[in-house]
């Protein structure tokens, strides 16, 4: 059960820590309470009962404080028959209600421990109360829940008293003020007497510094040993002549921006140096970064290498496919483009697979069957990986290049707007250019919200749009209805089980932990909502014969296949299609200038990078352009505030911070899929001063680690960051 939850080691365990604290020396009064708050109580059992009501069996527990009383509730509690006597001691711990029937308080779910009374062992009352008292995680079920880790915890520290080895130098710690690694862990476990609650709940305290420090620095030593290592190994310099920008001039469709010639300048550059480009491109939807790219790739294939672009979808893959074809037909080059896409039949790929292998190819544009295809390219200089993001965060693409070749340079795209600090420490091995401006011409979107009961407001303004021209995307979470049939998101297996309301820790308290589902879409509490669902499919049947008849309306999601997909993408290109009604395959990259309306139906069911990238569909060409949310269910109070931020900004650096606040890094970029380092004690946003610290540290740490340090810390260090790397940081990169 603990290897399941990656806990393997003693080590493992002891960096398991408590996700919050509870004062057991000076508990909370009742009378003290207020309304609103999280709190833990410790009281007395005074009754309980098993309500069987209509809807869910609730168990209620009365507990007292001399006259003070509170009521528990747990709905579906019948789970807890047999548990409480009366006279037992309890701590319960959740959120403060109002109760109507009496003038005190009522918690509902609140999480709750039985006390160990005096007919238990000594050691078993040491650990549970008077003291402030560590609360866990369970690593599984009940068995495996606090109690069970306070005793197995305070048993391995007890027994590595003394002998549990330091990782980091001495000199280090001392000009740091932290204390040592045996010393934080006691304390982060079993917080000494007088150690203020505040300081613990949020992290904050020395022993807790010391152990995100250290988790932290192992991380930013690895990221600049990774960067040095890079700039050693042999790469290509390319050489820029007048002949090369020749080649470009011949292409180009408009005026760069200063935003796109100043990062261009910095590719370029790189790319003349002999180490391997790493660099990153950050540019908020519809600035631009396609073009940077092609002008890069140019600079490549004029030098005789070939330049492969790498994109998460078949529609994005073919869209940009399509673009550069048009653009290079202006060329006086004959520039051989190929298309490599998972969905092509055997003997295309086979005979694409040959052109690339032979050098006949000279720009690749794919998704990841470059890479599953086992592509042995010619003579690879450049590869190109639009929109990052979704392929994953630190995941490295290593094509395939013949023996004895270069290491090609690489670019990185992404257009989600990723906070500096966090920017710093996950691409912390890549050099960043930002494309922090728009094209010229656009004018700002309008984004409004809409209830549903107004939808045909909505679609007669749809309609007066296509008349002045103009073309739209309505864009729904679902495929098809039925909720087993969603392949696009995996929300629908995500959600609790209908009228669930388990007791679990609640979300803003598990400080440092990340959650692990990529957030295709958000999860809502509202499963009643899942079969009133608008679909893509469904709606598009009743917009074409309803409110939108007479128009041109096409239908364009995941399932289709990759032919059907290319035709209407370039139908809806071509303006031959008018509403394109979609799923958010959409989502990335897809660019019709002049498509000036983005409906979202259920816009409260996604996540707020999501909808700005949606956004970003509309508004790239000089007409203005109208984003319209509209909201069916109930909103919840995330989701209104998802949806506010919408209205009030287009700024996609605002956003994000907003998004990685309200959802947490791991959520912000889909932890395991997208291969983020699933952190043990740090969380990047909480600990950005840490971070900074720590990266200092490295860079001071791999330039000199100074005479202070003995030959056995720095050994030590070498291996720890091994391991580290290893374990945590291994199936990221192999490499
Ligand atoms: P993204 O950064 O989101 O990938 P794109 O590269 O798709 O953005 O560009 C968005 C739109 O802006 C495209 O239609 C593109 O042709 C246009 N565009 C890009 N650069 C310029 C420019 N310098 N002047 C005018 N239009 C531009
Ligand atoms: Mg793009």
């Amino acid at each position: 059960m603990l290897a399941a939850k990656g806990i393997r080691t003693a080590e493992d365990l002891l960096y398991h820590l408590p996700f919050r604290y509870e004062d057991r020396q000076n508990p909370r009064s009742l009378d003290e309470l207020k309304v609103g708050e999280m709190a833990s109580v410790i009281a007395e059992v005074r009754g309980f009962a098993l309500l069987r009501t209509r809807k869910a069996p609730i168990f209620e527990v009365t507990l007292g404080q001399g006259r003070m009383a509170m009521k528990c509730m747990w709905f579906h509690g019948g789970y807890l028959e047999g548990k409480f006597h009366t006279g037992q001691t309890v701590a319960v711990f959740g959120k403060v209600e109002p109760s109507r029937t009496t003038r005190n308080f009522k918690m509902i779910n609140p999480q709750f421990e039985i006390l160990p009374d005096a007919s238990e062992d000594a050691e078993t009352r040491m650990l549970e109360v008077g003291r402030i008292t560590p609360v866990y995680e369970s690593l599984g079920g009940a068995r495996l829940a606090s109690r069970w880790q306070r005793k197995v915890i305070f048993h391995l520290l007890e027994g590595l008293r003394g002998a549990m080895p330091e990782c980091l130098p001495r000199a280090m710690l001392d000009r740091l003020s932290l204390p040592d690694r045996e010393m934080a862990l006691c304390q982060a476990h079993f917080p000494p007497e007088g150690t203020r609650m505040d300081a613990l709940q949020a992290w904050a305290t020395p022993a807790h510094k010391r152990l995100i420090f250290e988790e932290l620095f192992f991380l930013e030593l690895g990221l600049e040993l990774k960067r040095r290592k890079m700039r050693e190994r042999a790469g290509i310099s390319f050489a820029t002549t007048d002949k090369v920008r020749e080649a470009i001039r011949e292409v180009l469709p408009f005026h760069p921006t200063a935003a796109q010639k100043r990062t261009l300048g910095e590719i370029v550059q790189d790319m003349r140096e002999p180490s391997p480009m790493r660099r990153l491109l950050q540019g908020d939807v519809g600035s631009g970064k396609t073009i940077v790219a092609l002008q890069a790739m140019l600079v490549a294939m004029e030098n005789g290498y070939q330049a492969a672009l790498m994109a998460p979808t078949e529609i994005l893959a073919t869209q940009h496919f399509l673009a550069a074809r048009k653009l290079l037909e202006k060329s006086s080059r004959n520039y051989r483009i190929v298309l490599l896409t998972g969905s092509l039949d055997e003997d295309r790929k086979r005979a694409t697979r040959s052109l690339i292998n032979r050098g006949e190819a000279h720009l690749v544009i794919g998704t990841h069957a470059l890479i599953e295809e086992k592509v042995e390219f010619d003579r690879l200089g450049l590869v190109v990986v639009d929109e990052q993001h979704r392929f994953g965060v630190l995941q490295r693409f290593r094509l395939m290049k013949k023996p004895n070749q270069a290491e090609p340079d690489v670019l990185v795209m992404t257009a989600t707007p990723i906070p500096r600090t966090l920017a710093l420490s996950l691409y912390g091995d890549l050099d960043a250019s930002v494309l922090d401006e728009l094209p010229p011409g656009r004018t700002p979107i309008v984004t409004r919200r809409v209830p549903d009961e107004r939808a045909d407001d909505v679609w007669d303004f749809v309609r007066k749009q296509v008349e002045q021209g103009r073309q739209a995307y309505v864009v729904y979470p679902v495929i098809e209805g039925s909720k087993d049939d969603q392949p696009e998101f995996d929300f629908a297996q995500d959600s609790p089980a209908p009228g669930s309301t388990e007791p679990s820790p609640p979300k803003a308290a598990r400080k440092g932990k990340t959650a692990t589902l990529f957030p295709k879409m958000v999860k809502e509490a509202n499963p009643s909502a899942k079969s009133g669902l608008k679909s893509a499919m469904e709606m598009h049947e009743k917009l074409r014969t309803g409110p939108l008849a007479g128009l041109r309306v096409g239908l364009l999601h995941g399932r289709l296949d990759a032919d059907d997909k290319e035709v209407t993408m370039r139908r809806f290109q071509r303006g031959e299609i008018d509403v394109l009604v979609s799923t958010t395959v959409i989502e990335v990259g897809v660019d019709v200038p002049n498509a000036s309306v983005m409906v979202i139906e259920h816009a409260e069911r996604f996540g707020l990078a999501q909808l700005h990238q949606l956004r970003g569909r509309v508004g790239r060409g000089a007409a203005k352009s109208y984003c319209i949310l509209m909201t069916g269910e109930r909103v919840s109070e995330q989701a209104e505030e998802r949806l506010n931020a919408m209205v009030r900004t287009q700024d996609g650096f605002e956003l994000a911070e907003l998004d990685l606040q309200m959802r947490g890094p791991g959520e912000f970029f889909g932890t395991k899929q997208a291969g983020l380092p699933d952190f043990r004690v740090a969380n990047l946003i909480r600990d950005k001063q840490v971070l900074e610290l720590a990266k200092q540290e490295a860079a001071r740490f791999v330039a000199d680690p100074g005479t202070d340090v003995s030959e056995a810390e720095r050994t030590r260090v070498r291996e720890r960051l091994k391991e580290a790397w290893q374990r945590r940081y291994g199936l990221v990169e192999a490499g």
